[in-house]
């Protein structure tokens, strides 16, 4: 038994029969000290619901429980965890709902159901990145979570956090500072995952901003796409197919510099006089 009176996650796996599957993006965190950590990175749970992608075998979803969580739920697609899921879900009568489905498909603000929450994933590598933009993209803002922590390769989590004038920054980067303040909080080395992947992961915090800049989140999407699709091109070249130089000579923004040296303003300047057109 461990701390919470469940078996060993290794035990569970095996019981299961729970091999990782590498087209689901199975990469395990066995370790309870590890799971606990990301656990407490995301605050005070005991007013907020946690929903979880991707719970597998149980781990995170134990350490979210056993540190508090008033709810948690958590949806996956790999019909053999459910099982190991529902145990998890006898010893915390009432506080775990498992949703059997695909997080691609599913509408997260729907789940949440008016409630506040927080998302908490050790996400599957192939499908972080699609969800981020999905969540950071809600048409409603302030959006219907009040904080993200989750687990993305460390280039990736670069990615999230990456300052203009770096080679990371780019359209994640808008998106995420944009809306949010994002940090990496502690990152997780290969061989803490079970099997391990090629590549350090990273814990990332992520907390809505109350007021962000007044943009068309569309629109800025558009505008970024276009900048970065061509980022060693100077903007006048890179932004010419959505009419460049009347977005430039509207802002002021000089058409030899390249995406990357541009800040979150001066982007959603720029969508702003697309926004404008008439
Ligand atoms: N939370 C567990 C942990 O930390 O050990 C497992 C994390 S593992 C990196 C990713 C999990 O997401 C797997 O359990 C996988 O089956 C699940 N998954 C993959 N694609 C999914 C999808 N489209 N929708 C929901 N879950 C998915």
């Amino acid at each position: 038994m461990t701390l919470d009176g469940l078996p060993p996650l290794r035990d569970v796996i095996e019981r299961h029969e729970l091999q990782a599957k590498k087209s689901l993006g199975q990469n395990f965190l066995l370790d309870l000290n590890l799971t606990g950590k990301i656990a407490r990175t995301a605050g005070d749970l005991s007013t907020t619901t946690v929903i979880e992608v991707g719970p597998g075998p149980g781990g995170l979803t134990r350490a979210l429980l056993m540190n508090g969580a008033k709810r948690v739920i958590a949806i996956e697609r790999d019909e053999r965890c459910l099982a190991a899921l529902a145990e998890v879900s006898a010893h915390y009568p009432g506080r775990l709902e498992v949703v059997s489905g695909d997080a691609l498909k599913t509408d997260f603000a729907a789940l949440a159901g008016g409630e506040p929450v927080k998302i908490v994933a050790n996400l599957p590598y192939n499908i972080g990145t699609e969800l981020l933009i999905r969540w950071l993209t809600v048409p409603q803002w302030p959006p219907f979570y009040s904080s993200m922590t989750l687990m993305f390769q460390r280039e990736v989590a670069q990615r999230i956090v990456a300052a203009p004038d770096s080679d990371a920054y780019g359209r994640l980067s808008i998106l995420a500072g944009w809306r949010t303040q994002a940090r990496i909080a502690f990152d997780v080395p290969p061989q803490a995952f079970t099997p391990p992947p090629k590549v350090t992961s990273s814990v990332v915090h992520l907390i809505p901003r109350e007021n962000p800049l007044p943009a068309d989140v569309r629109v800025l999407g558009r505008v970024t796409e276009a900048a970065f699709g061509q980022r060693r091109k100077m903007l006048r070249q890179s932004l010419k197919g959505i009419e460049g130089a009347r977005l430039l000579e509207a802002t002021g923004i000089d058409g030899t510099r390249r995406a990357e040296t541009l800040d979150i303003a001066e982007f959603v300047a720029l969508a702003n006089a697309v926004s404008r057109k008439g």
